[in-house]
């Protein structure tokens, strides 16, 4: 099992990676287009008996009898400097050559020189030293310097004058070594350039909008954005769109090796509540009828387990039509995935393995943090972390402050009023330490104090600990000597270090700590930023109570199964299911649900489901459905549970926000091809855009304007 083999050993395993990676990088060694002589010195007249002449179209499988990698040659020590010399392709590959090229621009090394060579790509640079022109030609895989003699090549020399960067060429011409000195250790195809007899102009090109063969070139988003076309074109881009492919290959090939099924699911459908807006496709067949595009395939998944598909898995496309955050998008791509007769430690099991297995093969120079990956409950998780999706790459943990301030009789008597009331109306003191910030301006505290109010606290309070043992702080004139050695003693801090403390409602002092301590942890740069550190959180409660529509929220889906021994919870406490209130026993019930958080997002989400039409109509009620609403929104599970449902539960993850992850990237934006800005808006198709005459009539709509409170939670 896959469990096993995988989850057992997962730092091992990177450099085991590594090392299979090795073998097909150096599997083709022996390829070489053309049996002759090694080269000629550039610029001097060839010879005769160079051997072989590859040319255009044909395989250069034909010629050597080899399949052809492209990641070229070489040890995976000797690994391309370049990025453009980006291993997308499979190793199986056998070859790229078509009519314009004979090899890719990243594929020519020192021991091809003598063979004639036929090249297609953009061109990156251009000097014109007037007898000879170089040209950088480019493409995907790499970067090759081209050069006319204008005494070698007088036609080509014409041809090449006319050049300019981003112009398409095919380029015909000997592969030489270059003089020594002159070689390009940064370049996989730095020892050698093609000395052009013919120089065929495919396209021509204006002078783009930025600079694009300067990967470090800034340039505003909305910019990248209209041109994405040669955004793409850049290093950046190429490497992460190529990281993103590798993943989801990778995704597909261990879930096809673990018994799934790929099944492809609608995207024009019901509403299946996942907690955001539903973008909607009015019908026109159906006239005044709407289809909703999916927030996720989850009631498909559901009936596929019923349907005896046992293992399913699907690259999906979702849509939630919410406000745009760096993890993200109007619309984003999930892997989402259901299996049949499981428990829950079936699923992560499955799912942990997975996740090791994808990341070694899609970044296999990157350690993940702890294998078996740590696992805490929800309730750990913000007591320690005051976070759903802990970043456990750095201690920094919330401390309880209470113990240092109440008495012998249980009452919180420290002499500071905030505190004192806090405890007293059961909120919680907490505080997170900073090590070595106890120089701390004042400037500085009052901005972090801004930014504690602005994550909801009423105030943020602090003690420094000044190297020599002073305490400073405005707090320290409200609490006595000892209670401050407790206080501090508590904290675990040590002179250098700072203690922030937020004393609120439980939820309040969590989240705000929690998110200092992300701040603070980046700031003083504690978390390993080439480290993956992937986390379990569970026993998530089932419900939130919200109080504005009088019924209890799902936390997660609403079919999201319950943990057997809390069953018995899910009731109200008036006894009449369609009453829910605040108090019912049900707001203690906690569910079967499992998220993975890594670095300190949500990277997935899911859960053993209910597979009970009884138990799920109760969990429905109580969630302010009536028997006939669930029924209108809910009825193909509800009766397809009728007719034989197997156990079943899984997973989601978001594809963007992994690629991002494993890409070193902290907006969904640059691993998506062609993304939306923050507000929705795509500057290139410039979509969104108004209906073209006639659309509305057809469907019989008419624009009459947006409401006002357009833009608000409903
Ligand atoms: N459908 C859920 C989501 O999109 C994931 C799951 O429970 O499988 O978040």
């Amino acid at each position: 099992m896959l469990a096993e083999a995988a989850g057992a050993d997962a730092l091992t395993g990177v450099e085991r990676g590594g090392a299979q990676d090795a073998d097909t990088v150096t599997g083709d060694e022996q390829i070489h287009l053309v049996p002759g002589r090694l080269g000629t010195p550039r610029h001097e007249e060839p010879k005769g008996g160079t051997g072989r002449v590859l040319g255009p179209g044909r395989d250069v499988d034909e010629q050597s009898g080899h399949a052809v990698s492209l990641r070229g040659r070489g040890s995976a020590s000797e690994r391309p400097v370049s990025g453009y010399d980006t291993p997308a392709m499979n190793d199986d590959t056998p070859s790229l050559a078509t009519p314009y090229r004979t090899h890719t621009c990243g594929q020519l090394r020192a021991t091809d020189a003598g063979a004639t060579a036929r090249l297609a790509g953009w061109v990156h640079r251009r000097r014109d030293h007037g007898q000879l022109i170089f040209l950088d030609l480019r493409d995907r895989h790499g970067i090759t310097q081209v050069v006319i003699d204008k005494a070698d090549a007088p036609v080509a020399h014409e041809d090449a004058s006319r050049v300019r960067p981003e112009f398409v060429l095919s380029v015909v011409g000997t592969v030489a070594p270059r003089l020594p000195g002159t070689e390009n250790s940064k370049l996989p195809t730095g020892a050698i350039e093609l000395q052009a007899t013919e120089v065929d102009i495919l396209s021509e090109a204006k002078t783009p909008p930025f600079y694009i063969n300067d990967p470090d070139a800034p340039v505003d988003e909305i910019l990248r954005l209209k041109y994405r076309y040669l955004d793409i074109r850049r290093e950046p881009m190429q490497q992460r769109l190529m990281l993103r492919s590798r993943m989801v290959q990778a995704i597909r090939e261990v879930h096809h090796a673990n018994g799934f099924v790929e099944v492809e699911t609608p995207t024009l459908i019901k509403s299946t509540p996942e907690g955001a807006r539903d973008f909607i496709v009015p019908s026109r067949l159906q006239p005044g009828m709407v289809y909703a595009l999916p927030q996720s395939p989850q009631q498909l998944k559901q009936l596929l387990m019923v349907a005896g598909i046992d293992r399913y898995m699907q690259i999906a496309r979702c849509y939630r039509d919410e406000d745009m955050r760096g993890d993200r998008q109007l619309e984003f791509t999930q892997l989402d995935l259901e299996m049949s007769f499981v428990d829950e430690a079936a699923v992560m099991g499955f799912v942990e393995a997975m996740a090791i297995e994808v990341s070694r093969r899609t970044v296999p120079e990157r350690p993940i943090l702890e294998t078996p990956f740590p696992k805490m409950t929800y309730e750990e998780a913000l007591e320690r972390f005051g976070s759903d999706k802990p970043d456990v790459r750095f201690a920094m943990e919330l401390v309880d402050l209470a113990p240092a301030l109440v008495g012998a009789d249980g009452l919180a008597a420290s002499g500071f009023g905030v505190f004192d009331t806090t405890l007293a109306a059961g909120g919680r003191v907490k505080a997170v330490v900073a090590p070595g910030m106890a120089g701390i301006t004042r400037r500085e505290i009052d901005e972090l104090t801004d930014r504690a109010r602005r994550f909801g606290a009423k105030g943020l309070a602090y003690l420094a600990l000044e190297p020599g043992g002073e305490v400073k702080g405005p707090i320290t004139k409200f609490l006595s000597a000892d209670t401050q050695r407790a206080l501090i003693e508590r904290s675990g801090a040590g002179e250098g270090d700072l203690i922030l403390i937020v004393a609120d409602r439980a939820e309040v002092t969590a989240d705000v700590l929690g998110r200092l301590r992300v701040e603070l942890g980046d700031r003083l740069g504690l978390a390993d930023p080439n480290v993956l550190s992937y986390v379990w959180i569970n026993r998530f409660p089932m419900y939130q109570w919200d109080a504005e529509n009088g019924r209890w929220h799902a936390t997660h889906n609403p079919f999201s199964g319950v943990l057997p021994d809390d069953e018995v919870l899910l009731e109200t406490a008036s006894g009449d299911p369609t009453r829910p209130a605040p108090e019912d026993p049900a707001g203690r019930a906690r569910a079967l649900q499992y998220d993975l958080a890594l670095n300190g997002w949500e990277l997935g989400g899911g859960s053993i489901r209910i597979h009970r039409r009884a138990l799920l109509e109760r969990s429905l009620l109580l969630q302010g459905h009536s028997l006939e609403a669930m029924q209108e929104k809910f009825g193909a599970v509800l009766d397809a549970f009728e007719y034989g449902a197997p156990p079943h539960g899984g997973i989601a993850f978001g594809i963007d926000r992994w690629a991002a992850l494993l890409a070193f990237q902290t907006n969904i934006r640059e691993v998506t091809a062609f993304p939306k800005t923050q507000s929705g808006t795509d500057p290139m198709l410039d979509a969104p855009s108004v209906p073209e005459p006639g659309q509305y009539e057809e469907l019989g709509l008419r624009f009459v304007g947006v409401p006002e409170k357009q833009g608000q939670e409903p």
